[in-house]
């Protein structure tokens, strides 16, 4: 394990922002991460985790020390009639554990098929796709303290999970680096498919025998179809999060914007699809140099070249703005900005 000194972390965010980091490692075993926090470059300066860099925006050169979580492996650590317990490494890729569950029968992922990012940032922001959150079949994971090396599991409970957020988003922000996450994942699958579009996609496909395997391939085929593969365009997926308003609220906008949707939530409120406001201010399909919102999906915020970081932002705030002035509701930011 080596620090290395002025590297570039474009190859590593999904945005493909050039910026630097002062100092940089990775690693791939709980031991090696006890060594870097022993390190002086540790001591003296900030830190910052990364995984696969799919839901950061750098506005600068990091004065920090980076270090990219490269723990792999996957194994059933417990095995019942009717569920089955998988932990795996925080560097494992996440679509690559979707594929593991459903080559073996464990279900419960298969609608959060085609996520980009690792397994260490599932909990981060609790990711959740076509109706399923991972709290939903989360168990534990286990996590070492930045400050002083010591490991720590945390229960579903404890990891204080909500809409796009947890306890590491917020009380607990750069202080855990998460080696490890355990999934509930079961053996006799409950299908979710009336969610969106999916059942269509099904039926397009011509699925007569459902099965977790159809419903990943129709996820990944809507997918496919609607957002931009950070290989050719630089993105981080859904640039905002979903708002939730009260229902009076929700109906005096109605007013105003018959077409306005809105879904009720367990708090009794309604989330309004930030896509939906941001394309009727008027910014879906906007480009300005290489910065843009993608014109498929206005949710999403794309960096066309060489855009920087805080090119994307100042974007970010017009489209706040817009928005606030426009409908009165206000965007909250669903990826971390550094
Ligand atoms: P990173 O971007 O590397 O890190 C994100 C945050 O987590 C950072 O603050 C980082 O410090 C922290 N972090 C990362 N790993 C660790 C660790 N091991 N321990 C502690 N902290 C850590 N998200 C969804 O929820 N649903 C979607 O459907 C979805 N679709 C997307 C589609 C596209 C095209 C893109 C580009 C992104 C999408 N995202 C989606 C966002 C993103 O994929 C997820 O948030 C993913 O979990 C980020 O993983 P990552 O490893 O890339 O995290
Ligand atoms: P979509 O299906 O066009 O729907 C637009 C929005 O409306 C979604 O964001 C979704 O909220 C909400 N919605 C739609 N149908 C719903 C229902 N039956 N019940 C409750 N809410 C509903 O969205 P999309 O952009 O194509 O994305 C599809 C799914 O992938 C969504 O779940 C989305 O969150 C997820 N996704 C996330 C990211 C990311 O970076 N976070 C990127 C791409 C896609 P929810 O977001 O709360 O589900």
């Amino acid at each position: 394990m080596q620090i290395k000194e002025n590297i570039s972390l474009q190859p590593f965010n999904s945005f493909g922002i050039d910026v630097y980091a002062k100092y940089f490692a990775s690693f791939n075993s709980i031991d090696q991460l006890q060594e870097l926090i022993a390190s002086t470059q540790h001591k003296k300066n900030k830190h910052l985790i990364l995984g696969g860099g799919s839901n950061i925006l750098f506005t600068k050169n990091m004065e920090a020390l980076v270090i990219k979580n490269e723990i792999e492996g996957v194994e059933v650590i417990e095995e019942q009639d009717d569920f089955i317990l998988v932990q795996a490494g925080a560097g494992m890729n996440w679509h690559q554990f979707v594929v593991y569950c459903i080559h073996h029968g464990y279900a419960g992922v298969e609608n959060l098929a085609l996520i980009p990012g690792s397994i260490g940032a599932s909990p981060m922001q609790n990711i959740g796709a076509y109706g399923v959150e991972i709290k939903d079949i989360f168990h534990s994971l286990e996590a070492i303290d930045m400050h002083d090396g010591n490991k720590k599991i945390f229960t579903n409970a404890e990891c204080e999970f909500g809409y796009r957020e947890s306890v590491f988003k917020n009380k607990y922000k750069d202080q855990f680096a998460i080696t490890s996450v355990t999934y509930r994942l079961s053996k006799k699958p409950v299908f979710n498919t009336t969610y969106g579009a999916i059942q269509q996609e099904i039926d397009e496909m011509g699925i007569k025998d459902l099965s977790i395997k159809a419903i990943a391939q129709a996820v990944m085929n809507i997918r496919n179809s609607k957002l931009p593969d950070p290989l050719k365009i630089g993105n981080a997926g859904s640039f905002f999060k979903n708002p939730e308003i009260e229902t009076g609220e929700f109906e005096k906008i109605k007013l105003a914007f018959p077409s306005l949707v809105g879904y009720p939530t367990k708090k009794d409120n309604i989330k309004i699809p930030a896509g939906w406001l941001i394309e009727q201010a008027g910014w879906k399909g906007f480009k300005e140099g290489d910065v843009g919102c993608y014109d498929k999906q206005a949710l999403v915020l794309v960096n066309y070249g060489k855009a920087t970081g805080m090119q994307i932002l100042d974007l970010s705030e017009r489209i706040i703005k817009s928005v606030q002035s426009t409908f009165g509701i206000m965007l909250q930011r669903e990826v971390n900005v550094y």
